[in-house]
């Protein structure tokens, strides 16, 4: 093992060759989960990923189609009641 992968900040994945050896591949560990911005609860629908395998997946897979993608549904619900509320 070369002595930069003895570092746990690489993930360790066993992985079985066709041969039937296994073997370890070091991989880049997922950075967290997307949080909401006002109340800070992981959000569903983003999924967590370096931006480099990210950037494989369209776009409609990488955040919720509705507005205020960078908050939680409950949070989004109050500013918008906020927002057509403060225009009346
Ligand atoms: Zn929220």
């Amino acid at each position: 093992m070369k002595p930069m992968y003895r570092s746990r900040s690489w993930r360790r994945k066993y992985v079985r060759t066709p041969g039937g050896r296994t073997v370890i591949h070091f991989e880049r560990k997922k950075p967290k989960a997307a949080h909401c911005a006002i109340c800070g609860k992981p959000l569903n629908g983003v999924p967590r990923g370096r931006p480099s395998e990210l950037r494989k997946l369209p776009k409609t897979k990488k955040r919720p189609e509705r507005p205020m993608p960078n908050l939680c549904p409950t949070c989004m619900r109050r500013v918008i009641k906020a927002q057509v509320r403060a225009a009346l």
